[in-house]
């Protein structure tokens, strides 16, 4: 592998831990004598972040403006771009664009593809492989993608995040081919969620049937609060509607990979841990001492959540000075 092209994407001013994810493994996939080429779809300052993470060159369009182009049309680009550089491979950050261009992309770039993958190695005979959760993260899938080019969509906080650099890329606009534009026409915040976004938060804190009802919820915030944690939730909890669904973590909710989990009355099934096994220290909060959530946690503690979670809370606020 000698060119790789990184597509990367954001709303904010600045760069999503996807988007350097997905450097670092272009980075590793062109070798030493490679070349990675990014694509950015954001904002300037963003795009400035990531002309630093690691990459040749960057090629970005601005969309800030409510005029935004299409999938169809950046994907053409993105594709030009890959054409251009001889590219062997293009790697897509897990992000909602980034999935949705990466049928298209193989389409126009007339290359292998594989989504959400977890594992990618490139082979001395330049042969590429891949590895992607399946059946709801009860198996894991490896993949040799066979032909000449391959585009990839990675899992979110499957791969370690590059370090900047000193030095900057230089950053070119992208052309765009005619065609169609979509007018965002708003954004509806998902509510509910105070704190720091679930899915880029370093401690979580979710909460789930154990807490009895809709009504002893707020315990899970408050300690989240007193940690300056996103909060979460599992299925049970959002099903029955004392969240909203923009909270769950797992298989058919966000995954996320924080440096502390906290769980509580979460039982721990698979559906629940594939969200968020990846997380570096898992503690769990269960009266139950046989729940499938201690078998993943590191710090255990068998009790009631209504008893815990408050004096918990106290401490954290006493320990941190904000009592
Ligand atoms: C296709 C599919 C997709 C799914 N996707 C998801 C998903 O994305 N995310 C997800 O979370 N689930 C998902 N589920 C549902 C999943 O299988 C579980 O049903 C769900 O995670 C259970 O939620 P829970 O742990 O809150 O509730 P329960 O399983 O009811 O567990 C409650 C836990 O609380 C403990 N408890 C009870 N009282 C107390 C107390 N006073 N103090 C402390 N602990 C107490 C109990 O011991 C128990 O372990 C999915 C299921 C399917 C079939």
């Amino acid at each position: 592998v000698t060119t790789v092209v990184v597509f990367a994407d954001g709303r904010l001013d600045q760069l999503p831990g996807a988007a350097r994810e997905a450097t670092a493994i272009a980075r590793a996939a062109s070798g030493a004598s490679g070349k990675a080429i990014g694509v950015y779809v954001g904002s300037k300052v963003a795009a400035g972040e990531f002309a630093r993470a690691g990459l040749d060159k960057v090629h970005h369009l601005d969309r800030t403006e409510s005029k935004v182009p299409s999938n169809a049309q950046i994907a053409e680009s993105v594709a030009k771009v890959a054409r251009e550089q001889n590219a062997r491979l293009i790697v897509v950050n897990g992000t909602t664009r980034g999935r949705d261009l990466v049928g298209r992309l193989a389409v126009s770039f007339d290359a292998a593809a594989a989504t959400a993958v977890t594992q990618l190695e490139v082979t001395s005979g330049d042969s590429i492989r891949v590895s992607r959760p399946v059946f709801g993260g009860r198996a894991t899938q490896e993949l040799e993608l066979l032909g000449p080019r391959a585009v990839v969509s990675l899992k979110g906080h499957a791969f370690p995040a590059g370090e900047p650099t000193a030095s900057a890329a230089p950053i070119e606009p992208l052309g765009l081919p005619d065609g169609a534009s979509d007018k965002v026409l708003g954004f509806t915040p998902a509510g509910g969620a105070s704190g720091p976004e679930l899915g880029e938060a370093t401690i979580v804190v979710s909460g789930g049937r154990g807490l009895k009802g809709p009504e002893s919820f707020h315990l899970v915030e408050e300690l989240a609060q007193s940690l300056g944690a996103a909060v979460g939730a599992s299925r049970a909890v959002t099903d029955a509607g004392w969240r909203p669904t923009s909270l769950q973590v797992g298989q058919t909710g966000k995954s996320v990979s924080p440096q502390l989990y906290i769980a509580v009355g979460i039982s721990g099934a698979i559906q629940h841990l594939v969200g968020m096994m990846s997380s570096r220290v898992i503690v769990a909060i269960n009266s139950d001492p046989q729940a499938p959530i201690f078998r993943v946690a590191d710090y255990g503690i068998v009790g009631d959540a209504a008893k815990i979670v408050p004096a918990l809370t106290q401490e954290i606020r006493r320990v941190r000075g904000s009592a």
